[in-house]
């Protein structure tokens, strides 16, 4: 299938008085054209510098791009020039927030700021970008869109404002949403909405999804592939049945646990991953997931292992994968 986002190994990070403290240490992801990948990792793991990474945001955050390629409908962003990049984002990529009240502004009314963005984008005469701003609030399942449009955002509730968000994020209609955390500072009954709102409009707009999150229920509901990140490196990525039913890396096994009555459908099996995600400025060597990991062995010490592809495209890294008949890990692991 066409791939709209191609990421090549990709190395970022901070430039700190002890050298560079990496962020991502050579990821590669792919998207393919209309699919969601959710890319799943605790707090530090990486995964919101690698969508500041495709945004090229990560410039402004102090960080840089060290190695790889981000590679958009086949053009690679990592070379282009920042007012090249301009076009692109806000346009082609869009990217909204965990917190919705920090992407607007307290002074404009939203109907404003939408169509200032599709003044700005699509370069659309003033009372045009008005009528489309107000359609795009409809659009996004705000009632009464002409009364709201002249709202100010804090007369608005958080779930609203998130909406409005994601209405002025696909005005331009955008090739490409990159969601950081999109429902976290929502309640749960919102959150729900606002994930039925999110696919309900990706195919309405044939858009393509990038989508961060901490929660890997979360990620089930909205997910074609899931993608487990680890202090920085990508450990795992399979098809959301993959990920689920044939968990390979033991991170992943961990996280599964997280979400409640998962545990009772696969027979108890699964365990509380303990300790906590290791600063990037220290990350273990080996397989640096080793210290938490409760079946590790003496070669995840030291040697790093290499993620391997099974014939379905799911990819683990892991050195269970070469046990044989002793493998600990629950269920039955779809093996490379
Ligand atoms: Fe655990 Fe070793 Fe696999 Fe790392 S490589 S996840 S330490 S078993
Ligand atoms: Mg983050």
């Amino acid at each position: 299938a066409e791939k709209i986002l191609e990421i090549r190994s990709l190395t970022t990070g901070f430039l700190t008085d002890k050298g560079l403290v990496k962020a991502t240490d050579r990821i590669s992801l792919d998207i393919e054209k209309g699919k969601t990948l959710c890319i799943v990792g605790e707090s530090g793991s990486g995964k919101s510098v690698t969508a500041l990474s495709v945004m090229r945001l990560i410039d402004y955050a102090g960080g840089i791009i060290e190695d790889g390629k981000v590679l958009f409908n086949g053009q690679d962003l990592v070379s282009k020039r920042q007012n090249e990049m301009l076009k692109i984002r806000g346009n082609k990529i869009t990217m909204i927030f965990q917190d919705p009240m920090s992407a607007l502004n307290p002074v404009f009314t939203v109907g404003e700021q939408i169509a200032e963005s599709l003044r700005i984008h699509k370069n659309l005469p003033e009372k045009e970008a008005w009528r489309q701003a107000v359609d795009m609030l409809r659009k996004v399942g705000i009632p009464s869109p002409e009364i709201r449009a002249k709202q100010y955002p804090y007369e608005m509730s958080g779930g609203m404002c998130q909406r409005v968000v994601i209405a002025m994020a696909l005005a331009c209609n955008p090739e490409l949403l990159i969601a950081d955390e999109p429902t976290t500072a929502l309640d749960v009954t919102v959150q729900a909405q606002i994930l039925d709102l999110l696919q309900q409009l990706k195919q309405e707009f044939k858009m393509s999804m990038l989508l961060i999150t901490h929660d890997m229920g979360v990620a089930a509901e909205v997910a074609d592939r899931i993608a487990v990140m680890y202090a920085g490196a990508l450990v795992e990525e399979g098809t959301v049945a993959e990920i689920f039913d044939r968990p390979r890396h033991p991170y992943t096994i961990g996280l599964l646990s997280s979400i409640p009555g998962l545990e009772g459908e696969r027979g108890g099996e699964l365990y509380t991953i303990k300790g906590s995600i290791p600063p990037l400025s220290n990350v273990p060597s080996g397989c640096r997931f080793h210290p938490r990991c409760p079946y590790a062995m003496d070669v995840c010490k030291t040697n790093e292992p290499p993620l391997r592809e099974s014939a379905t495209g799911h990819k683990a890294a892991c050195w269970l994968d070469d046990v044989g008949e002793d493998d600990p890990r629950p269920g039955k692991p779809n093996r490379a």
